[in-house]
């Protein structure tokens, strides 16, 4: 018994772990300038707030800042969200948040992608978990908001 259930507990204590780095010191946090567009998310549910700014560079996210308030994981996903997305291009990016996004509304059943969801796999717990799906999601969801925004907004300048 002590053999079976030795393993899983290590990687659901490295998953814990992983949610509380992010969340005792928040990566990129803050919001900065200059920035192409702002959103804010709510998760009623819960009590999270995500106030979220998007800078492009062409097709690149060059830079994303955000005020984040509420629990542990919707704080720590912002967090690592950031990590992922700053500097990469908006498509590979908008791939993540739909990997991200599948993997947990999988209910425990996608096994994660450690290389490209890197410290996101520790999410992969609380996707067992429906109450707390939406708390992991809004940091994602108000990048992928702000994304969309920033791109309208830049085609209607080039429409002038
Ligand atoms: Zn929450």
């Amino acid at each position: 018994d002590r053999i079976l259930r030795g393993p899983v507990m290590k990687v659901e204590d490295l998953y814990q772990e992983i949610i509380l780095d992010h969340y005792r010191s928040k990566h990129h946090s803050g919001l900065r300038e200059p920035y192409d567009a702002e959103v804010q998310h709510v998760n009623p549910t819960c009590g999270d707030e995500v106030r979220l700014r998007v800078r492009l560079e062409g097709d690149t996210v060059a830079d994303v800042s955000y005020d984040a308030m509420g629990c542990s994981i919707s704080q720590a996903s912002t967090s690592v969200m950031t990590d992922l997305v700053i500097g990469r291009d908006v498509a590979y990016d908008l791939g993540l948040y739909e990997e991200f996004l599948a993997m947990m509304q999988s209910k425990g059943q996608i096994e994660p992608d450690e290389e490209r969801l890197e410290d996101g796999i520790a999410f992969a717990g609380v996707a067992k978990f429906p109450a707390r799906v939406k708390c992991a999601l809004i940091g994602w969801s108000a990048f992928r908001d702000a994304v969309m925004r920033a791109q309208s907004a830049s085609s209607k300048e080039m429409e002038q």
